[in-house]
């Protein structure tokens, strides 16, 4: 069964293509990095690629990682400038035998040599948002309602691929990097189990290895479902008993069936898959244990989150 799930609303228009692309027998890797370029060069949404918000200094500068789950080939960038495509560089990567995640500078150096498109990323709305907020707070504080594009693809020749691709957190210190560069934490995946994808707070996601650790009990026999709750609660359980409280997160993950879970800390998770009939559908998930709850996304709930985006505004949990 091929399928695709990606998280957040603004997956939809690049699943649809991507979904389109497996029912043709499309490849899992194509399909993820034609869903994640389309995030990437729409600049209403504001947390990955063209128009991210940007770093405390005002650069904008963009991480993705890439997992090919036949040949476990990794690919990562991480706290790079204006590039249009981080993923499609993540992927090039992957293919290589030696030095697949290359961060910072020598990064850019790379793509560039690779002959990858740059572009500035800068969007006056973002730069607006960036200034307003730094006008409010002396110490400006690190924006944590924040959104990574995950993308699982299982095609029809049963391979399973992951990709991520972020701005990364709101006024982060620049040259932070968090899970979505980072193998095993914001992504991993393994075609003989499944794969999973993490967004969120990435330190929170880095402290549990979040992605390995689903893939790792889905391999000891839990659904996805069982996985993502087990794995989310038990590092939110872990937190709380540690300093009284965790930051947000939600992960997906999809075996080799095509099953799916999700899980969340959060009340307003959204994700993107076919349904029963094979439509594609937006589902909004919400904290719950000891399983995590969702229901396909009500078409108020549809116009508010376009609403917020459309108005160039910052999205409050
Ligand atoms: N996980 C991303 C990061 O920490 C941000 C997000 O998914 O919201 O950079």
């Amino acid at each position: 069964m091929a399928r695709i799930l990606s998280t957040w609303r603004m997956s939809l228009e690049g699943a649809e293509k991507a979904q389109k692309l497996l029912n043709n027998n499309g490849s899992a890797g194509d399909a993820v990095e034609t869903a994640i370029r389309e995030v990437e060069e729409n600049p209403l949404y504001r947390s990955v690629g063209l128009a991210g918000l940007p770093a405390r200094d005002g650069s904008v500068s963009l991480d993705s990682g890439y997992m090919d789950g036949a040949t476990l080939s990794i690919g990562a960038v991480g706290s790079i400038q204006d590039f249009a495509h981080p993923i499609s560089i993540s992927r090039a990567l992957s293919k290589l035998h030696l030095n697949n995640c290359l961060f910072g500078i020598d990064a850019e150096r790379w793509a560039s040599a690779n002959g990858f498109e740059r572009i500035n990323l800068h969007d006056p709305q973002s730069m607006k948002l960036w200034q307003d907020m730094l006008m409010k707070q002396s110490t400006p504080q690190v924006y944590k309602g924040h959104d990574t594009v995950c993308v699982i693809a299982l095609d029809g020749a049963n391979n399973i691929v992951v990709g991520t691709s972020t701005s990364g957190l709101f006024l982060k210190t620049p040259g932070r990097v968090g899970d979505s560069p980072m193998p095993g934490c914001g992504f991993y995946a393994d075609a003989t189990i499944g794969a999973a994808a993490a967004t969120g707070v990435g330190e929170e996601i880095m402290k549990g290895c979040l992605s390995f650790d689903i893939v790792s009990l889905m391999k000891n026999g839990r659904t996805p479902q069982q996985a993502c709750d087990e794995a989310v609660h038990q590092l939110d359980a872990r937190m709380k008993k540690i300093r009284g409280y965790t930051d947000d997160l939600s992960v997906i993950a999809m075996d080799m069936h095509g099953n799916i879970g999700a899980s969340t800390t959060i009340q307003n998770f959204s994700f993107v898959t076919p349904d029963e009939e094979g439509k594609l559908t937006v589902y909004v998930a919400r904290h719950n244990e000891p399983e995590t709850i969702y229901a396909p996304a009500t078409q108020q709930w549809l116009d508010d989150y376009m609403a917020v985006r459309h108005a160039g505004k910052l999205e409050q949990w």
